[in-house]
């Protein structure tokens, strides 16, 4: 790790809030707090993931540093420049160093293009290369993720969901970026798709020097790639650390639930009782004290009044945030 040790992203205090809107005159009464104060450090060359369920802040906050939502406030700073305040031109530059995987390629490409002309499109709105470089590129592309030359003139819907992906990928990169969020980006495969695509990932991030934000709900498929994990409640995050320390050494009440729903591959087995109950507060009302009080087995009644702060959990690297020791 300590080759990696060089952050490429850092965010501090990042908070994306959208207005709610009501009345008659569409007024702004409210706030949705989709990611609300978050710290985040990534490494360069290594893969971080981002684990939560469903609602919990994760793919706005891959957004947000993607630079696809204005920050409501924070910094976001890209190997040391601050890119959250950067208006649409100041962007351009970035928007090439940091790209996006979606979970659903079919609706992240255009039905009507080809796949030829997809991958063609970034060299285009960048204006690079001639015509015959563009196309050069887009075969080396192709070959780079494992999809034949004979793809250029084919259409997305020619294609399997494992092979979508696939051109998904080969469309991140383009334009040579030097970090990737892959947000979901297998959660809609099946299972032996998913180890095909995130073995791809994996030999393309040693092939280029890839850095990887990997955001998903599911902790098992996070622990093949991460280096380290961020896991991530009611827009904060309440646990990271290397991704060993954080499936051994849990110290969230809310990350030890998460690890208990991973499925063993043991018929003997016996699986722990602590389930989550419930569903994530509103972020728009979100609880007072502990985000995670109203779930937690543990929950004291200082809990529901005082908000814990991302603290040391035995080690620097590993932080969290909970009033108890586990
Ligand atoms: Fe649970 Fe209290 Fe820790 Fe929050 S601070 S996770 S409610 S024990």
């Amino acid at each position: 790790m300590s080759e990696k040790a060089t952050p490429i992203l850092e965010t501090t205090g990042l908070k994306l809030h959208f207005p709610v809107r009501g009345g008659i005159f569409q007024r702004a009464t409210n706030s949705c707090k989709a990611v609300d104060g978050v710290d985040l450090l990534i490494n360069s060359g290594e893969t971080l993931g981002l684990v939560g369920e469903s609602g919990c802040g994760k793919s706005t906050l891959g957004k947000t540093i993607a630079r696809l939502y204005k920050p409501t406030a924070g910094n976001i700073r890209f190997e040391g420049q601050e890119i959250g305040d950067l208006k649409r031109k100041e962007l351009q530059p970035f928007r090439r160093e940091i790209q996006m995987i979606f979970q659903d390629p079919y609706e992240s490409l255009n039905p009507r293009q080809t796949v030829g002309g997809i991958l063609e499109e970034p060299y285009v709105i960048h204006k690079l290369g001639t015509r015959e470089e563009r196309r050069k590129w887009v075969k080396e592309l192709l070959e780079k993720v494992g999809l034949p030359e004979s793809s250029i003139n084919r259409f997305p819907f020619e294609f399997s969901g494992g092979q979508r992906q696939r051109i998904g990928i080969a469309r991140a990169l383009a334009l040579k970026p030097k970090l990737i969020i892959c947000d979901e980006a297998v959660s809609a495969l099946d299972v032996s798709i998913q180890s095909q695509i995130l073995n791809l990932l994996l030999d393309l991030q040693k092939e280029l020097g890839l850095t990887y934000l990997f955001i998903s709900h599911d902790l098992a498929v996070v622990k093949h790639v991460s280096d380290r994990i961020a896991i991530m409640y009611l827009g904060r995050i309440v646990e990271t650390g290397d991704a060993e320390t954080i499936y051994q050494k849990p110290a969230h009440p809310y990350t030890q639930a998460l690890l208990t729903a991973i499925p063993v591959p043991d018929p003997e087995h016996i699986p722990s009782k602590q389930i989550l109950e419930g569903d994530v507060p509103s972020p728009i009302h979100p609880p007072d004290g502990c985000p995670f009080h109203t779930r937690c087995p543990h929950v004291e009644e200082r809990c529901r009044i005082e908000e814990p702060v991302l603290e040391n959990a035995g080690n620097k690297e590993h932080l969290k945030s909970c009033h108890l020791n586990f």
